[in-house]
């Protein structure tokens, strides 16, 4: 072979596979594939995203000053201890250059948010998969697989895509496991859809600590992934090594006056959780009505069980044929499961609709 040759590792990687946004044939797309919530932007975003067309021939700020400080008073965290990402992607990714490489150790849970397996790979480290009991995270197994060469151990909380939370004591029990000089990533992209009284996003393991690091977005809740923001809270530490090594200008002028503007959006959050509490448990109730199993969910999303990959490829097709996008779960291991972002109550009504087709005819 000639030409360039990637290094070894770079061929591992599977690369990503987002959610689908088109059907061949089909006008109106119904997209639940993706999280993205039920409700578009928030329209003060959408001002400030236009309001700013007139400036975009200026470089943004490249600390994001003006949104570290809205961030800061809006979860009460000091803003000198955030940094801002092009998405949380781009943090999960340097926080694997900055403390993993070769002849080093990531450990995730199995059914893990699949940018820590390929954000570890590429850094050089191997990726461990541990096993999870009833689709969640289990500690004992994450600890027993600690070695001297762990360096980072990833748990996304509310986990993409099984939806599953672990408890507030379960994620002690991990951090008090873990060795001192081993990162703790708390990726918590769906916190605000957690009403759970006695979850806490990450915070307080942060503060507790040099060695735990949580990771935000708002490409969830805040309707602006495809503004690409997301942020870290952490240790002066951490925040030191991410702001040596982020791409300098990383969040765009647009997306940091989108961002911005989106936290001061009056209610947004409360109605956009209230929304899909309700219509997520509505939903799963009305596929268990049709003998479809469900697991529970602290998300947007949910996975539907279909028992066979067969009876999964199966309904995906018939969802399609209707013209509404769900998420394939091949690439998380999980190829009986198709993952269900709660839409709007319409939207919800017409995966009702044909799912209860599907599963009397289909
Ligand atoms: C969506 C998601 C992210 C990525 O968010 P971006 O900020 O859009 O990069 C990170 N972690 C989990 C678990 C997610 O589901």
């Amino acid at each position: 072979m000639s030409g360039p040759q990637p290094r070894a590792e770079v061929m591992q990687i599977h690369a990503y596979v987002g959610g689908e946004s088109k059907l061949p044939g089909i006008n109106r797309v119904i997209k639940l594939s993706s999280n993205e919530g039920a409700f578009g932007p928030p329209p003060a975003a959408q001002a400030a995203f236009a309001k700013v067309a007139a400036e975009i021939h200026r470089y943004p700020d490249g600390g994001s000053a003006e949104l570290r400080r809205a961030i800061g008073a809006r979860f009460g965290l000091p803003p000198e201890r955030i940094v801002c990402g092009t998405g949380s992607d781009e943090l999960i990714q340097h926080l694997c250059m900055i403390y993993g490489g070769p002849g080093t150790e990531i450990i995730m849970s199995m059914h893990g948010f699949s940018m820590y397996q390929i954000a570890g790979t590429y850094a050089g480290s191997r990726v461990l998969k541990t096993p999870e009991r009833n689709l969640t995270a289990d500690v004992d197994a994450m600890l027993a697989a600690v070695s001297a060469d762990t360096r980072i151990v990833f748990l996304a909380n509310p986990n993409n895509p099984t939806g599953s939370l672990l408890p507030q004591s379960e994620v002690e029990r991990l951090r008090a496991g873990l060795p001192d000089e081993v990162l703790l990533v708390l990726d918590a992209a769906y916190a605000e859809y957690v009403t759970d009284p006695g979850y806490d996003a990450g915070v307080k393991l942060v503060d507790a600590g040099e060695n735990t690091v949580m990771l935000r977005t708002f490409s969830k809740v805040f309707g602006l992934g495809g503004m690409r923001v997301g942020w870290a809270y952490g240790p002066a530490g951490v925040i030191d090594a991410l702001n040596r090594v982020r791409g300098v200008f990383n969040v765009n002028i647009a997306a940091q006056a989108a961002a911005v503007a989106a936290l001061a959006e009056p209610g947004w959050v409360e109605r956009s959780v209230a929304h899909t509490t309700e219509w997520r448990e509505r939903l799963r109730a009305a596929l268990e009505a049709v003998g479809i199993a469900t697991w529970p969910s602290a998300g947007n999303f949910f996975l539907a069980d279909f028992a066979t990959a067969e009876r999964a490829a199966a309904a995906n097709a018939w969802l399609k044929s209707r013209g509404i996008i769900v998420r394939a779960m091949g690439t998380y291991d999980l190829p009986h499961c198709l993952r269900i972002t709660v839409g709007t109550a319409e939207e919800c009504g017409l995966v009702a609709d044909a799912l209860r087709d599907f599963a009397q005819h289909g």
